[in-house]
């Protein structure tokens, strides 16, 4: 009996030590349905709950198209309310590496402005390095004012997402909606994009750096990155379009894109395979397209 529960032990202990190939990522947009949060200065503009969870949202897509190995969940992705019993349950029984709950502050004072990351307090470590580093791309990278970390400590009561949850969480305070400039910028999608990639940045930056085993380059697939440098390989162009699925292009084995230029030059239409990465493998796939009958295929980087 003894000899099977140290099998048993020394079962447990392997699986403990394997290494993790993936992580979850709670994101929990604040409040929801019948619990607006803050309030608006206009009936217009969007209460605190709406705002959380459109930045919810498009972190979530930052973190997704841009991250492999990243699974993302959410408390809640319409206007609905999970308590916070319910949101502290999810997030302890999911699996969750991470947690993040997203808010907007609100004041009685329209002057007070800025940016706030809660933990629970100084000896979560991982939350504060991870709240630090949200603080510093608010500051830095979105021109935000930043009122920095903060514990429970420092507010005075702790907040029941970040004592309960078992893993490092992170409570952001995405502006204050009772300021009349914040409001309309929180009200943006420009600002809705620049709060949600920032918040991505740092959290990339830090899950990086806690699993250094893991790979979280992104996917190769640049239809979700369209900004990045790539090169394609165009193997003609013609004055009349042509249709993509010609006998000629289908040889090719790889799908042929049709752009149509605007100049002045006789060419109104140029026809490209790609996009790719490297050079190496652009000139891997020129060299094939020349052997099926291209010979002038050549490769155009675009930046
Ligand atoms: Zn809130």
């Amino acid at each position: 009996m003894r000899f099977i529960l140290f099998l048993f032990y020394l079962t447990l202990n392997i699986v403990g030590f394997t290494q993790k190939s993936s992580i979850t990522i709670l994101i929990d947009p604040g409040h929801g349905g019948k619990d607006p949060g803050h309030l608006p200065l206009k009936d217009s503009l969007m209460q605190e709950k709406d705002i959380a969870l459109k930045i919810a949202m498009k972190l979530g897509e930052y973190l997704t198209y841009n991250l492999s190995n990243v699974k993302v969940i959410y408390t809640r992705t319409t206007d609905t309310y999970p308590s916070l019993d319910d949101r502290v349950d999810q997030a302890n029984n999911s699996n969750v590496d991470y947690m993040i709950s997203l808010h907007v502050n609100g004041s009685p004072n329209p002057a007070i402005v800025g940016t706030e990351t809660h933990i629970h307090n100084y000896d979560a470590k991982a939350s504060y390095k991870w709240a630090y580093l949200i603080e510093e791309q608010f500051k830095n990278r979105a021109g935000r004012k930043s009122r920095g970390v903060k514990t429970g400590a420092d507010i005075g009561h702790s907040l029941q997402i970040l004592k309960y949850t078992k893993m490092p969480t992170v409570l952001i305070e995405c502006g204050f909606i009772t300021n009349e400039s914040e409001g309309k910028y929180l009200n943006s999608v420009y600002g809705q994009e620049i709060i949600a990639s920032a918040i991505f940045r740092a959290t990339r930056d830090f899950v990086k750096a806690k699993h250094p085993k893991i790979n979280f380059d992104p996917p190769q697939d640049l239809t979700s990155q369209p900004d990045q440098p790539h090169y394609k390989v165009q193997i003609m162009a013609s004055i009349d379009p042509l249709k993509t699925d010609i006998a000629e292009f289908k040889k090719l084995d790889t799908p042929v894109e049709r752009v149509e230029v605007q100049s002045t030059s006789m060419y109104k239409y140029k026809y490209y395979v790609g996009p790719f990465l490297s050079k190496k493998d652009a000139k891997k796939v020129q060299k094939s397209v020349q052997s099926n009958g291209f010979k002038d295929a050549y490769i155009v980087y675009f930046e």
